[in-house]
């Protein structure tokens, strides 16, 4: 079967030939249909996050599938119904562990799990997975087509848990909300906050200019666009207003610190981004004052449970059909990896040269790849 793979840091994904794989008692054989790509997958390319399994020197892309059940090899699912994998299993050689045991995989701290196409475990983007039915999400066939988007809805449904968790202690009525960033992470996330979480303003950060296709979803959702060059995000309360919640999804490490600025009295930020290393000054007394007498709260939040997925399924149901169909900006088959993989680096090598560049395709959103019709 064809699966596309990575040697992390190469810069570049390829189709690879690999067996299909066989489920072992309890698991599953899933046909997958669609794999969406996000801005984690170019950190795994790049070589910056993530890791091969140990012994392999290449690793199969794809955390965000939505398949459909092939073999359902005795399990509870049934074969033709489609399904949507979690991303976290147990390390090689472990069954299980206490977080996996409680349901919780996504609170096990590093070296407690492996991560399916980014740390340690193959991922999606193959023609045939195979995974342990409990890991399986059934989702209904005509949220299908779009199904790779669960699983990035997924984490939005787990940070806004943990947020609204850190004000549960008093009565918290939140009415604003900065999102920061407009990949497909904050968009998805600015949808779900003006369409679902019924917030009454919603603010975007970006740095983009008009016209684009991403400040279009911002304002066509009834969101404010702000954009980073003109007003930094501590500067954001005086130009606009106080933020109730703040969630960071630039993964750009100084946004942390802007964020406890950007917050009302009482207010929550909730961290999603990945950076690198990064040494820069803050006014850690300002910020550790700011924190203290304003009530304020910090939370980090990363991957998400069955819960969360399951939440996710219906999330998806109720945002408006125009809003999946910008956020998504192709769709392509394995004869298209270029245009499914944007932000990969091109090697030069075929036009020559022995350097590598960035095709700069500054339009798409989100790409997905496309194994099965769905
Ligand atoms: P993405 O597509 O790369 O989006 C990041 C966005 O942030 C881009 O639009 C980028 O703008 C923008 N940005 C970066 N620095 C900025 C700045 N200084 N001012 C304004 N905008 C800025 O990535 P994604 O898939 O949406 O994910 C967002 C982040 O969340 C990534 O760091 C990813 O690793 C992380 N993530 C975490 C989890 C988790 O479980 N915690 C899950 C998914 C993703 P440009 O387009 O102009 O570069
Ligand atoms: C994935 C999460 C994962 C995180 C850190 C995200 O892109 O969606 O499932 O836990 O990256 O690797
Ligand atoms: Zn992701």
């Amino acid at each position: 079967m064809k699966a596309i793979a990575v040697a992390p840091g190469a810069g570049v994904p390829e189709v690879v030939e690999r067996p299909v794989p066989t489920p072992s008692p309890g698991e599953v054989l899933v046909r997958i249909c669609r794999v969406g790509v996000d801005g984690t997958d170019y950190e795994v390319i790049d070589g910056t996050h993530g890791g091969v399994p140990d012994g392999d020197d290449h690793l199969i892309l794809g955390h965000e599938a939505v398949g459909i059940v092939a073999d359902a090899n005795g399990t509870a699912l049934e074969e033709g119904q489609y399904v949507v994998p979690t991303v976290r299993r147990p390390p090689p050689g472990v069954e299980t562990n206490a977080y996996f045991e409680r349901g919780e995989p996504d609170m096990a701290p590093d070296g407690e799990y492996v991560e399916r196409g980014i740390v340690g475990a193959h991922g999606f983007m193959a023609e045939f997975v195979t995974s342990p039915a409990d890991c399986l999400v059934p989702i209904p066939a005509d949220l299908a087509p779009m199904g790779f988007l669960v699983e990035p809805i997924s984490i939005t449904e787990k940070a806004i848990e943990h947020a609204r968790a850190t004000r549960s202690a008093f009565d918290w009525q939140p009415a604003s909300a900065l999102v920061l960033g407009t990949g497909s992470l904050g968009l998805l996330t600015t949808a779900m906050l003006t369409e679902t979480l019924e917030y009454d303003r919603v603010y975007c950060l970006g740095r983009k200019d008009r016209p684009h296709p991403t400040i279009d979803i911002v304002d066509r959702l009834g969101a404010t666009y702000i954009d980073s060059r003109e007003t930094p995000v501590s500067e954001i309360p005086a130009a606009y207003e106080p933020m109730d919640l703040v969630y960071e999804a630039t993964g750009h490490a100084n946004h942390a610190f802007e964020a406890i600025e950007a917050l009302a009295p009482n207010g929550v930020a909730a961290l999603l981004g990945v950076p690198g290393d990064r040494t820069f000054e803050v006014d850690g007394g300002h910020l550790h004052r700011e924190l203290v007498l304003s009530n304020k709260a910090l939370v980090g939040s990363v991957n998400s449970n069955r819960g969360h997925f399951e939440a996710a399924v219906d999330t998806l149901s109720a945002l408006p059909d125009w809003v999946l169909a910008e956020i998504v900006s192709g769709v392509y088959d394995l004869t298209d990896l270029e245009r499914a993989f944007p932000e990969a680096i091109a090697p030069v090598a075929a036009a020559g040269g022995g350097s590598t560049v960035r095709p700069d395709d500054d339009t798409t959103i989100k790409t997905a790849v496309e194994f099965e019709d769905i």
